[in-house]
């Protein structure tokens, strides 16, 4: 499973919460900001998405995901 990890920065207020509750270390703090930079590592828990208090966070599940799982022998 492969997920997108966006962080919408206008919204993104520091507040450091996806940080300590990413059990996978996917942010990271850069000037302020939260940044996904182990988007690869992401379980898709929606864990950040709960604790953000500015909704500035979106998990999206890739299109390349779902080729993996379609393909089947010809
Ligand atoms: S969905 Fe879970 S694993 Fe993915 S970035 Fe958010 S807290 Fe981390």
């Amino acid at each position: 499973m492969a997920w997108r990890v966006e962080v919408d920065t206008d919204k993104c207020t520091g507040d450091e919460e996806c940080v300590n509750v990413c059990p996978t270390g996917v942010f990271e703090m850069q000037e302020g900001k939260a940044v996904p930079v182990n988007e690869d590592e992401c379980l898709g828990c929606e864990s950040c998405i709960e604790v953000c208090p500015s909704a500035a966070i979106t998990i999206t599940e890739t299109e390349s995901a779902h080729r993996s799982g379609q393909r089947t022998p010809a």
